[in-house]
């Protein structure tokens, strides 16, 4: 908890702060943008993204045997890259302003196994730690097929072992369904936040869920505590996991690819735009961190969060990180996006940020459901609301001097908003989104 003196303080040098716990929809842009600053980089490289990627590879063959859905892309978790010209009216209705250049979506939405963009860094850190296992335990080598970890070996092995994660309801999906498909007694605390029928699905599938009446940072230090106390628990810590952070990074090999698929040429004079709903930070700064390295210049990345829990944006405009809170601004944290619902940042992401974030821009929930309601009607999209949150991005720059600082021509962008869950939200639910 930060000094009210200490706040005083920083209001005081970043103005900005006074629209932010007032809750107005606000853009910052990160004046240490495309610095060449070295520290910070906690030793990622491109490398450990190809690795990561490799070892999804790994795990292929026992994706498709265990989840047939996976079956037509061979066992490859991956999302469509989707042109959605069409919806740009309907954008620049709801936002008041022209949009220039092409947009895309990212299909997270529709992940296989988790239906959201969790489905990239949950899944691979708990295929990291079983394989970890497994390799200790002699049961499989790297070059063995790994249809091997559906059999019963390797479930009496994990069922000895326990994963647990704090959660507001996507990452503990995704973990929980992994790790009890492998055969892991695995827990997912849940914040307050999390939604009922994720509750339901987990307990379905064997998971054991812990509820707390308080946010998402107490579930995950809860959840944090309780593991260590028992030396064969493993805890996924979305506060500070660069495994995590490195499964969210392969997205951006496989975007790359996307685009060459589509001869669509992304360079400095044709440049990328990406839009990302940010909640701890992880999953959209993995992918920035990815996006970076595949892309360098030639891609610009902002996050986009919700005007109740701005907890990456505070922490980097103050460079406070994880010691400030949207409570220490007296903000609530109440969102409907519940994916975003996070009040104080992870531990190292904005610091990693620093020199590769473009910026950050709020949105009001209302905006969310707005979106929400044309989407679905206009191109029968499903989308939970906190997915919705990049696409105000492109009309949020439009103001800005942002692209004559960099010389961008407008009509020469890709704007790619990402998606980023959606498809397992049961229909009731998502009718109650429909009249919000
Ligand atoms: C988790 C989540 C995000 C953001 O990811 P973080 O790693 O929490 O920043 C965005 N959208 C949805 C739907 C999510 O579940």
């Amino acid at each position: 908890m930060l000094s009210k003196k200490k706040i005083k303080k920083l209001k005081r040098k970043h103005p900005l702060l006074e629209d932010i716990i007032n809750t107005k929809e606000v853009i910052w842009f990160n004046p240490k943008y495309g610095e060449n600053t070295t520290h910070n980089e906690l030793n990622i490289s491109k490398k450990d993204i190809v690795e990561a990627e490799k070892r999804l590879k790994r795990f292929k063959p026992y994706i498709k045997e265990v989840f047939p859905e996976t079956k037509k892309n061979k066992g490859l978790i991956e999302s469509e890259l989707e042109s959605i010209d069409a919806f740009k009216e309907d954008l620049e209705k709801v936002c008041n302003t022209s949009i220039d250049g092409a947009l895309y979506i990212k299909r997270d939405d529709n992940l296989p196994i988790a239906g959201s963009i969790k489905a990239r860094g949950g899944i691979y850190e708990v295929f990291k730690y079983a394989e970890t296992l497994a390799l200790k335990n002699n049961l499989v080598t790297k070059d063995e097929n790994y249809r091997k970890f559906a059999s019963n070996k390797f479930k009496t092995l994990f069922a000895k072992h326990s994963l647990a994660v704090g959660s507001t309801g996507n990452l503990g999906l995704s973990i929980g369904i992994m790790g009890a498909t492998l055969g892991f007694k695995t827990t997912v605390h849940m914040s307050n936040d999390a939604k009922e029928w994720k509750k339901t699905i987990l307990r379905q599938k064997g998971v054991h869920i812990k509820e707390y009446d308080s946010d998402y940072s107490k579930a995950v230090e809860q959840g944090r505590k309780m593991s260590e106390k028992d030396s064969r628990s493993y805890f996924i810590d979305d506060e500070k996991s660069t495994d995590l952070f490195l499964g969210y990074a392969v997205a951006a090999l496989r975007l790359k690819e996307q685009f060459e698929r589509k001869s669509i040429k992304v360079n400095k004079e044709n440049p990328l735009f990406v839009y990302l709903p940010c909640g701890v930070g992880g999953g959209p700064g993995g992918i920035c961190f990815g996006l970076k390295k595949v892309f360098g210049e030639a891609v610009y990345c902002f996050f986009a969060e919700p005007t109740h829990s701005p907890a990456m944006l505070i922490g980097m405009m103050t460079e406070e990180h994880n010691n400030i809170s949207v409570q220490d601004l007296g903000i609530d944290n109440k969102t409907a996006a519940d994916g975003l619902a996070v009040g104080t940042p992870s531990k190292f992401v904005g610091k990693i940020m620093e020199k590769y974030l473009a910026g950050i821009y709020t949105v009001q929930d209302d905006i969310l459901f707005k979106l929400l309601r044309k989407l679905y009607k206009n191109k029968g999209i499903k989308l939970e609301p906190s997915a919705l949150a990049g696409f105000p991005g492109p009309a949020e720059l439009k103001f800005s001097s942002f692209y004559s600082r960099f010389e961008i021509p407008e009509k020469n962008i890709y704007h790619l908003v990402w998606l980023t869950g959606g498809s397992m939200v049961p229909e009731k639910i998502f009718q109650d989104y429909l009249l919000e």
